[in-house]
Order: C-alpha cells, then structure tokens, then sequence
C-alpha cells in the first residue's frame, strides 16, 4: 500500500528505531514532530564527492573540497584576544594547516581522528598548505558519491548525519509513495514521480538526480499554495453577493474624463476597462492595481468611485496616513467639483452636489458626529480617511466600492472591516493600490486570491529622473568605495541652484528604524546642520513623526505654497506627498533604507515637465548595501527594481506579512522558481475549472495534502475574510 504524507504525519518521529526518547526530544524542539515533518527537512545542500579534491593537486588560490582527517588541534589566544583554533589534518597523502578565528567550539567539534570536509580557498607558504575559516561538514561515516548536508543544530545535538540516518529508516519503511498529482500533469511539465523525488531529495546518485526531484517538490508545494489560493478566490466570489453595478451608463465617467487636463494613458484605460467590467459583475471585485510612483493611480481610483457613485451608492477612500487622506481629499474634492447626484428616491430628478468628505483621527467630535450622520442618510458621496473610516460606528447608508491606498500598511483585518456586509447584505467592490510593485510571481503567490491590474506606463512628458549617488567614506572602510568630498558639494549647489530657479527640494534624514525618538533627534540635528550650513539663506522646513498635526499641516502648506524651499522630513514624505514644483530629492544615508523605499522617495520628484535629480548620499557598507544603490542609479522601473529586491533579499519579506502559503514553502523560492510559480497557478486554475470542490477521486490526494499543509489555521481563514 503506497504511502499518503497524511499517514505520514500521524506517525510521531519516536516510531523510528534510531529515534530514542532524547532524540525525540530534541527533534521536537526543531518543530520536528511527526515523520512527514523529517521528510520534508530538506538537506541545506550537498557534497558532489566526484568533485573532491586531493591536497597535492591544489594551488595557490584555489577553492576546494577535500576530505581529511583532523590529526591534531589546539586552541590560542591571539595578541589582540582573538580566538584561535590551529588544526593540522591530513587526507592520507599530505598534511594542511587549518585555522580558524573566533570559533572556539572547533577545538571540541574536529577532535583529533574525526573526518571531515572541509570547503576552502588554499593558501600556499612554499611547499605548506593552509585554509583560513574553511566551511566545515562533518559527513561521519556517510558514503556514497553524493551526500546530503542538512540544517543541523548543535544546541539540541542533532547533526547533519543524525538527520540523515533517520531518513534512510523512513525512506525504507516507507517504501513507495502515493501520488496525488494526475499523471498526466506531471507528464507535461516532466516531473519525476514522489517516491523517486524524496529519494532523489534525501540519497541523489548525482546532482542531476538531486535538482529534479527538487523540481518535484518545489512544484508540490506551489501547486498546493495555488489551489489553496485559487480556491478560496472562487468560493468567496461564489458565496458573498456583491453589487451588480450599472456601468453602461457612463455620462458621469465621460464627463471626468473629459473634463482632465490630459488623456488617459493607454494602461489607465485598460486598467479602468478591468475594474468596469469587475462592477458590472455581481461577484464582489477583490483586485490589486500596482502601479509605479507617478503611474496615475488616483485617477483610476475616482474613476472606480464614481462609477459606484453614479448608481446611487456611495464610495470609500483609506489611505495610511492621515497627511495622505488629507492630500487625496483635496485634490479628489477639486477633480470631483461641479459633478452632482440625484437627491435621493424621493425627488428623482433633483440633485445635489457630489459630496466628498474626510475622516481621520483629526476630525472633532463634533465634526464626526455630523459627517457620521450624514453618511448613514446617504448624504455623503465619497468619504476620504484614514482607519477611522473602519472604526466602530461609521456606517455607510449603502457602500458601493472601496479604494484602499498603499496596501502594505494595512493590516488584512482593516481590509475585511472594510468589506464586511452592508444592510442588504452585499460586500462592496474593493480595489488596493500600491505603488510598490512585486514581481508578477511573488504577486501570485503572496496575493494569489486577488486579481491584479498593472498600471505598466507612466504618463507621456515626464523628463527622467537623474540618480546619482553620492559616496561618503564608510565607517568600517572595508568595502572601499571611493569617497568623493566635491560630489557632496555638488550636490548642496544643485539644490541652491534649483532654488533660484523658482523650484524646490526635499532632503530625506537618515531612517532609524530602532528608535523613534532617535530619528526624530537625528532629523531636527540635521534640520539645524543644514539650515545654518549648506542651506543658509533659504527657507527650510521640517517634518518628522512628532511634529504636532497643526504644525505638520501649517509646513506642508508652506512648502505647497512655495515659502518653504527645502523640506528636511523623515521618511513621512514616503507617499502620497505631490508637490510637482519639487525637483531635488536628497537622501542622505541612503545605504539604510530598502530599494522600494528609496524608489518611493525619488517618485516625490520628476512630477513635473522639469528636469530632476534624486542624490543618494551614502556609503555601501555591505555588498548589498552596494548592489542596492546600484540598481537605483541604473533604473527607474519600479517593477525592474522590485525584481533586484527579490534577488536581494527573497521572500522572507515579502511573504511576512501574509504568513500563509509560507509554512509550507520550504523548497521553493520565488525568485528561483518563478517559472514554476506560473506553471502551478496554471494547473491549480485546471484543476479547478474542472473540479472545484476537489472531489474527483483523481484529486482526492490532493485535497488531503491541501487540508494537510494549508488546512484550518487562522490564516486560511484570514484569506477567505480578506
Ligand atoms: P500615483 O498615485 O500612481 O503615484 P498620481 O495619481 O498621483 O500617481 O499621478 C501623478 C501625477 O500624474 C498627477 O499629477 C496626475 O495628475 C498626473 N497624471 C495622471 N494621469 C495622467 C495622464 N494620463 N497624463 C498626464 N498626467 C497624468
Ligand atoms: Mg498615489
């Protein structure tokens, strides 16, 4: 009888022979409890024993692997305090010098007569080798061509060889594997079957063996991400009614459009077609627009709005912030002005004017308690706010359609407060802006239930922002980059420069992400440096986190206005904030902050027809630091740059926030593997095309692994209210 991974997982690892009570113990604390949670500890990598290399082959230089046996070590302190640990080992032939810094644990873990595989770059003196912190693998008695190397832990005493010790027991109890997968499906996309993966994953003959059943694994898991996903999209679609709205009247629309200074670009028009057709449908619109800084993302929203508005319901607007609200509201007020609607059932051909407001946490008690009355009575249109749109008492008389700003700093609750149900019962259309692109796979997965739209064209006559990068010597001085004092000076002139021509410049202070208090400290410094320094004379402004709402209002509108020259702002400024005569953005720091975020910076300038200038003042301490800064200089492509960052930092990031469909991924990246993300959306959308509920005996075993992995936790249940 072929074995299920659910059968699996009911077996506890202390049925193994080799595991003993303490054993068990310390496998439990690796979250290692059940024998399918062993099969899926995947080896970190392996070690290709064809490749190993033999001591008096190797040259100065030369990175290699070789198998030796420790004959004698000891440990020292050098001058300066440092630890030292000097082995000498051999490989049967000839003997090396190992050394090894600030690793005291070597002394106990290589003693003498232990083997070991050391990997290495060899150092020659003469006729003596040496190898300076080698990686260290030790394989005990492990034989065979290829072999595993898995996340071992000496905290709870469970190495790589116990690991694999315990995997030849399961994987020759086990036997053969069950396969939930059609074999027709993975005769299209030549996948091995599972029992030749998980032995090809755990005992590969050869590394060709080893990267297919790779492959296998990693499509298992994103198949089983997708279906979840996919599904649970069609079953919310499917169970809560949304709102058939009318959009084959479009004078409303028309009229909008008509009435902007400029013509839709041909992605905002694609990307309006989308949602109008979504409106139309009465499955409640759940889509994710993406779109670059400056892409037009606001007319696309009011387009949405308005189309909800002019069948009679209302419309919502949240953004993050409340300077973000604010800002939305004026300039949704003013691109609204002169529109009207029917003043209700009672006089169908009077109206009124469209009736925009705002809610933050700002708004009087007074105030509130007016505009909340109102909106029950359906006299407000649109309502522009902050997360006091969502708090406890805001009722909409009847909500059509809901426009959320910047997603990623909404948490996914907010989200579902918004949707929740009107009077009648139906779910409003929602649609989620975020000016921080991710790539079109990461998309699927850590958004897979939406659908999404790209606003992948900015609007004709930007001139291109001119990055540059301005380096400051680095503290540590290791990884050299040339410091250039002129650049700096430049760069203040620059700003001087675009001041006398009537324009203006931001200059963003050094993020301090451990201390609020810190930053706020660290930007008034700057504030002060620069006023009294390099910006004397001009007009400078400053705004940071604990300015008072007032003051921060009072500021923006100055700088608005022109009277303020330079802002000096934390990173407050990040979105949203639109002042196209701003055409200077100085970052100092630079090296700190994360690709989105600085993109998201430089996108407050070039808003205009003028020519501007992004500088990134800092030093590239880490080579990713380096590789960041870099890819700023070099592109503008917000979807371009998302796709340096995946390469940069992985997932970990991106899916922190929407924990799910991450449990389960442990083989698959999303960078490595986005061919294979595509391909598993598509064969999960198969599936379930043909089968929805799963229950085709053919897909009975991929059910069971679905509920298995993805099953009745909190954030499936998140994802079905989301
Ligand atoms: P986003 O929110 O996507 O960053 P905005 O909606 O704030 O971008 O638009 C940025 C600027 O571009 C605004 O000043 C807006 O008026 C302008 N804009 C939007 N669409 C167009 C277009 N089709 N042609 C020219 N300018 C446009
Ligand atoms: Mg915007």
């Amino acid at each position: 009888m072929a074995r299920t991974l659910v059968q699996l997982a009911g077996i506890p690892v202390s049925e193994l022979k080799g595991v003993g009570p303490a054993k068990a113990a310390s496998l439990a604390e690796l979250e290692i409890h059940s024998v399918l949670d062993l099969l899926t500890t995947y080896p970190r990598r392996y070690i290709d024993r064809t490749r190993e290399a033999r001591l008096a082959d190797l040259g100065e230089g030369e990175e290699a692997m070789v198998l030796v046996t420790v004959e004698s070590i000891s440990m020292r302190r050098t001058r300066n305090r440092k630890v030292m640990v000097n082995a000498t080992v051999t490989d049967g032939d000839r003997t090396m010098k190992v050394t090894f810094f600030n690793q005291p644990w070597r002394e106990r873990q290589l003693a003498p007569g232990t083997s070991t595989i050391l990997f290495g770059r060899i150092e020659r003196f003469g006729n003596r080798l040496q190898m300076t912190n080698p990686i260290v693998d030790l394989i005990g008695d492990r034989t065979g061509r290829i072999i595993a190397v898995y996340p071992q832990s000496e905290k709870v005493r469970i190495m790589s060889w116990d690991l694999a010790k315990f995997m030849d027991e399961v994987l020759e109890r086990a036997g053969e594997f069950a396969e939930p997968v059609p074999p027709h499906i993975l005769h299209t996309h030549g996948l091995a079957d599972r029992t030749t993966a998980f032995r090809g994953i755990h005992a590969p003959e050869s590394m060709a063996e080893a990267e297919s059943a790779r492959r296998r694994l990693v499509f298992d898991e994103l198949l089983r991400v997708q279906l979840a996903l996919v599904r649970r999209k069609r079953l919310l679609e499917a169970t809560s009614p949304g709102i058939a709205h009318d959009t084959t009247d479009t004078a409303s629309l028309d009229r909008f459009v008509d009435g902007l200074p400029f013509p839709l670009t041909g992605a905002q028009r694609r990307v309006v077609d989308e949602i109008l057709s979504d409106l139309a449908r009465p499955t409640p619109m759940h889509r994710l627009l993406q779109g670059d800084v400056g892409a037009g993302k606001t007319v696309v929203a009011v387009a949405t709005l308005l189309t909800a508005i002019a069948g009679g319901r209302q419309g919502a607007l949240m953004a993050p912030t409340a300077v973000l609200a604010e800002q939305h509201w004026l300039g949704i007020r003013s691109l609204l002005e002169g529109f009207e609607v029917g003043a209700g059932e009672a006089q169908l051909f009077d109206t009124r004017p469209l009736a925009v407001e705002l809610l933050t946490n700002r708004t009087g008690a007074a105030e509130r308690k007016r505009l909340l009355g109102r909106l029950a009575a359906g006299e407000i249109d649109l309502l522009v706010g902050t997360h006091a749109l969502i708090q406890e008492g805001v009722e909409f008389a009847s909500l059509g359609a809901v426009v959320i700003d910047e997603q990623h700093r909404f948490g996914v609750e907010q989200r579902a407060a918004l949707r929740s149900a009107n009077a009648d019962g139906t779910v409003p259309d929602v649609l989620v802006m975020t000016a921080t692109p991710i790539p079109r796979t990461a998309a699927m997965t850590v958004y897979g239930d939406l659908d999404v739209s790209v606003l992948d064209e900015l609007p004709p006559g930007r001139t291109p922002i001119v990055t540059e990068w301005v380096r400051t010597p680095s503290d540590t001085g290791e990884l050299g980059t040339e410091a250039d004092p002129g650049a700096e000076a430049t760069m203040w002139a620059r700003v001087r420069a675009e001041v006398d021509a009537g324009r203006q410049a931001y200059v963003v202070c050094p993020l301090i992400e451990e201390s609020d208090k810190l930053e706020v400290a660290s930007a008034e410094e700057t504030f002060e440096r620069l006023r009294t320094g390099e910006l004397a004379g001009l007009s400078v402004g400053l705004l940071h986190g604990r300015v008072s709402p007032a003051e921060k209002e009072q500021t923006m509108d100055l700088f608005r206005s022109g009277s303020i020259h330079v802002l000096v702002a934390t990173t407050v400024i990040e979105v949203g904030v639109d002042v196209p005569n701003a055409t200077v953005m100085v970052i100092l720091d630079a090296d700190r902050f994360g690709i989105a975020q600085l993109h998201q910076l430089r996108g407050r300038v070039g808003r205009g027809a003028q020519q501007s200038w992004c500088y990134l003042v800092g030093s590239a301490i880490t080579s990713d630091g380096e590789a960041r800064l870099e890819a700023l200089v070099r592109s503008t492509d917000g979807f371009e740059l998302a796709e340096v960052d995946l390469d940069l930092r992985g997932e970990g990031t991106l899916m922190g926030q929407r924990q799910k469909g991450r449990n389960d991924l442990k083989l698959a990246s999303l960078r490595r593997d986005r061919a294979w993300v595509e391909r598993a959306r598509q064969v999960a959308i198969e599936v379930l095309d043909d089968d929805p509920d799963l229950v085709d005996p053919a897909h009975l075993g991929l059910a069971a692994e679905l509920d298995l992995f993805l099953g009745d936790d909190e954030s499936s249940e998140y994802l079905l209210k989301s």
